[in-house]
């Protein structure tokens, strides 16, 4: 086989190879219009070389005509790729210019067919025989030229001013990626496309003696049109080797965060408000009731809690979506898949759009079960020491409470032999007996009263919070204890204020806190003088949202140096004293959000104070 048919088969080869290469990425839909356009360049590329092949090895003039004549179909199909590979691949270049060339081209196809042998030769007269590479020797056609030839280099330089035209888009887009295109594909183009026409219109005119290079000149631009593909390609590649590296970077963080998040008993979660789905680092999916890992929505989560904790979760989520707010928190409990009770503490921040609508809330969840239980048990404890000063508190008052009953019960029993006198005397004046059961009906109430209030206080149960009056408290007590201090020869001062907003408390834990101060008031002016003897009860409201009680005596007050310690426990200065009564107010009354504190009046006496806040909705 000659040099010059090995060369020619290699060009026409390695176009069909770039080819099937780009038909190939093609097919797996990357660029598509792109490659299939470069594919169909190639094709046509590795058409015009075999055609050249077969120009240059006949050796009869009807077949080179034909050939000259045929070869405008691939220049068709090349100038129609090239034109949709810069429209695809760069989204650039005049529409009219395009359409100007390609219909050039179609014009020079139809002129190859109908003047002349072909667009090339009017008549071809002759096939010179032309020695290249050394001995070898090739065809090329002689004749009369056809004066429509000048289409061909007109389509050919109107497709170099489209190239031109989009490559200066290019530029001006600025990007380095769009300029390097721009010279590296427009210049190969422009250069390759006006070098091979020039070189085959002097072949044809005789000036040259050398085969056709159409072909080997369309090489380099398929060359550079298969580099830019190639380096998308390779940047892909590289990409999606990055992607695949920050997401096994991103399984592996989420792989600590959870090792993280487990050992310290918290489960981080992400809310996405709009789609509603929520994300935990929690992968047991059994404690949201469902079998595999999957983003729950927030109704999801707010059934698996226990319902009584439902509404107040659902209230703070809506509290946090409050412009300006934008925090939630919550404790609430949830059965595990194992039966146990397990307590959690939520927080979490929302993060807000620009119009303010709430987009994503991110928030950390911690399992507080072992302090809840902790704080239970101190609560119990609190309860019974509670419950147990009450109790004692009442032992002390025991005296005056068995006389508060004695009275009612003397009353109902002389009523009653008054009654049975009349009977025995015959006397039935039914109108005297009807007074003296209305009386008996009364004292029974009045014992019937004093037991209540006695059962209360005794009485062992859970802590209730609800909406109280510090006036009725103050009654209550003052009722509870009026026996002893009459005993004791105390007057009492009320002073309570008219409309004092309700409370949110504990209505026994109050009475006990007040029955303890006055208690204590009493027994400090145990050695004043009786005339002086007097307590003063006084309620007022403090600021917007307080509520004040102060309960005063005229006793010897407390020294300066016990005011710090008097709330200690054990602190006592009396023989009998536990030293628990003032610490346990201190805690009840902080428990219910207040402060008790005590002061000196003058000239003499103490007085303690406390202040609670008023029910929300109930502040002045
Ligand atoms: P206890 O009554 O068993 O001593 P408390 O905790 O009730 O326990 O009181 C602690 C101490 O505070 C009392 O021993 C007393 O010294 C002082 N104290 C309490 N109330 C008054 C008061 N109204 N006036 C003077 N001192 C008081």
């Amino acid at each position: 086989m000659s040099r010059m048919t090995v060369l020619w088969s290699m060009l026409a080869s390695t176009s069909l190879a770039f080819a099937l290469l780009h038909l190939f990425i093609w097919a797996k839909g990357i660029q598509p219009w792109a490659n299939l356009s470069f594919a169909t360049a190639a094709i046509a590329i590795a058409v015009i070389t075999g055609m050249e092949l077969m120009a240059m090895r006949t050796t009869s003039i009807e077949q080179m005509a034909l050939i000259l004549r045929w070869a405008h179909l691939p220049l068709l199909v090349l100038w129609l790729a090239i034109i949709c590979f810069v429209r695809c691949y760069f989204d650039a270049g005049r529409s009219w210019l395009a359409w100007l060339a390609v219909g050039l081209r179609a014009v020079a196809l139809i002129l190859s067919f109908s003047t002349g042998q072909n667009l090339f030769f009017d008549q071809i007269t002759g096939l010179k025989q032309v020695a290249v590479l050394g001995s070898e020797t090739i065809s090329i056609a002689q004749g009369s030229l056809n004066p429509w030839y000048v289409v061909g280099p007109l389509s050919t330089v109107v497709l170099a001013a489209f190239v031109l035209d989009a490559a200066f888009t290019l530029w001006r887009g600025g990007t380095d990626t769009g300029r390097r295109r721009a010279i590296v594909f427009s210049s190969s183009i422009i250069f390759f496309l006006l070098t091979g026409t020039c070189h085959s219109a002097l072949v044809n005119a005789g000036v040259i003696n050398s085969p056709y290079i159409v072909g080997l000149s369309f090489m380099p631009i398929l060359l550079a049109m298969s580099y830019e593909l190639s380096f998308d390609l390779l940047h892909s590649a590289q990409l999606s080797d990055q992607l695949q590296d920050s997401e096994a970077e991103l399984r592996l963080s989420k792989q600590r965060m959870r090792v993280a998040a487990r050992s310290g008993e918290l489960r981080m979660w992400e809310w996405d408000i709009v789609p509603d789905e929520i994300w935990s680092t929690d992968d047991d999916p059994r404690l949201y009731g469902i079998s595999e890992p999957q983003k729950i929505s927030f109704e999801h989560f707010l059934n698996i809690l226990y319902e009584e904790d439902r509404e107040q979760v659902r209230h703070s989520v809506e509290r946090s979506f409050i412009k300006g707010n934008g925090h939630y928190e919550s404790e609430f409990r949830i059965t595990m898949p194992d039966g146990q009770v397990h307590w959690f503490n939520s927080r979490g921040r929302i993060e807000f759009s620009e119009d303010d609508q709430p987009l994503r809330m991110l928030g950390v969840t911690i399992d507080i079960t072992r302090r809840k239980q902790a704080e239970l048990a101190v609560q119990q404890q609190r309860n019974e020491l509670t419950h147990l000063s009450r109790v004692t508190t009442l032992g002390e008052l025991s005296g005056s409470l068995a006389h508060e009953l004695n009275q009612p019960l003397a009353a109902i029993l002389s009523n009653a032999q008054a009654a049975q006198r009349f009977l025995a005397h015959g006397n039935t004046d039914l109108a005297e007996i009807q007074d003296i059961l209305k009386d008996i009906v009364n004292e029974d109430k009045r014992a019937v009263e004093v037991i209540q209030r006695l059962r209360l206080l005794l009485k062992k149960g859970e802590v209730q919070h609800l909406p109280v009056n510090l006036n009725k408290i103050v009654e209550e007590v003052l009722k509870i204890i009026s026996s002893d201090l009459v005993n004791h020869n105390i007057n009492v001062n009320i002073d309570l204020a008219k409309k004092l907003p309700a409370v949110i408390g504990d209505r026994v834990q109050l009475q006990q806190v007040l029955l303890n101060l006055i208690m204590n008031a009493c027994e400090a002016m145990s050695h004043t003088n009786a005339d002086r003897r007097r307590l003063f009860v006084h309620t007022e409201q403090n600021g917007i949202d307080k509520v004040q009680v102060s309960v005063g005596d005229q006793g010897p007050g407390i020294p300066s140096e016990s005011l710090g310690n008097i709330f200690e426990p054990f602190f006592t200065t009396k023989l009998q004293g536990m030293g628990l009564g003032l610490p346990i107010c201190r805690t009840i009354i902080t428990a219910h959000g207040g402060q008790l504190w005590a002061t000196n009046n003058t000239p003499r006496g103490a007085v303690f104070h406390f202040k609670l806040p008023t029910s929300p909705g109930e502040s002045a």
